[in-house]
């Protein structure tokens, strides 16, 4: 079992240190990015990260974004 909870600290060490940069402009457009809220489960904690993307390039994400803000 102990590569596994090697693999576990791995895994939680990447989430810990995975916070991006608040302010992203996009590679394509140059337009600030916008942040979609997504909550990461794993071992019993929770993170919250920010996954950037750009509502312009991609007018989906954004009501992606509507919908997790009303929810
Ligand atoms: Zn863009």
């Amino acid at each position: 079992m102990a590569q596994v909870r090697e693999l576990s600290l791995s895994i939680t060490e990447f989430l810990n240190n995975s916070s991006v940069p608040r302010v992203r402009r996009c590679p394509g457009c140059g337009a600030i990015m916008e942040y979609l809220p997504v909550t990461f489960h794993f071992d019993g904690e929770a993170w919250d990260i920010g996954l950037p993307v750009c509502t312009r390039c991609e007018p989906t994400a954004l009501e992606l974004i509507e919908h997790r803000r009303v929810a």
